[in-house]
């Protein structure tokens, strides 16, 4: 999500509220975990055009009169809609780098920094202001041209918001070795280590727990 928006949404009670940062703008870490990596032994989530464009759907990245126009698009032109799907993990690749490594490979921060402004540079389109169902807003890029161009621009600018607001640090991967998870650490303190306390963190404290009973017998 554009950082223009962010400012807006600072005026919603929610957000004035300490706590945790609402989720919606790390719309590019959520798209980092669609991986295979991260979605063992499932597989990658983004398996073809289609579960691309309706995962984007679902998270509001792309409205459903635009999804599809692209849709009937994809069934005239599958090249170009494979085309995209190559591109978009490709993207998503050079995200995954970012938010493993970003913080401390500068080389792997230029990399992503390369992808993002690819994606931003090729893709004309206007831009709109909406306000959101649950409140607050949300700058909405509606491209114009190539529709396929523009599918990765929410995904490239909620990266991009991160790195404007310096938050990249908070940025990581699950401290679990099996889990692929990359995740936002919005506690107070800054020392969450797992991509989710009732699955990843749950696992830890049963082994943690494990450890101290062996010791004891
Ligand atoms: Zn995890």
């Amino acid at each position: 999500m554009p950082v223009t928006s962010l400012k807006a949404r600072r005026v919603d009670s929610r957000e004035r509220a300490p706590g945790p940062i609402s989720p919606r703008s790390r719309l590019w870490l959520d798209f980092v975990n669609t991986d295979a990596a991260a979605q063992q032994p499932g597989g990658d989530l983004l398996r073809d055009f289609e579960a691309l464009l309706t995962w984007l759907q679902t998270q509001a990245a792309v409205d459903d009169e635009r999804a599809s126009g692209i849709r009937r698009r994809a069934v005239l032109q599958p090249a170009a809609a494979a085309a995209t799907l190559v591109d978009a993990r490709r993207v998503r690749a050079a995200l995954r780098a970012l938010a493993e490594r970003g913080q401390h490979i500068e080389r792997v921060r230029d990399d992503a920094l390369i992808e993002i402004n690819r994606v931003l540079g090729r893709s004309a389109g206007t831009r709109r202001l909406d306000p959101l169902p649950e409140g607050g807003f949300s700058r909405i890029f509606v491209p114009t041209g190539d529709a396929f161009a523009g599918l990765m621009i929410p995904i490239v600018e909620s990266a991009a918001d991160t790195m404007i607001i310096e938050e990249l640090p908070r940025v990581r991967r699950c401290a679990d070795p099996r889990c692929h998870r990359v995740f936002l650490d919005g506690t107070k303190n800054g020392l969450r280590r797992w991509c989710d306390m009732g699955t990843c963190g749950n696992r830890a404290k049963a082994a943690r727990h494990r450890a101290r009973a062996q010791g004891a017998a």
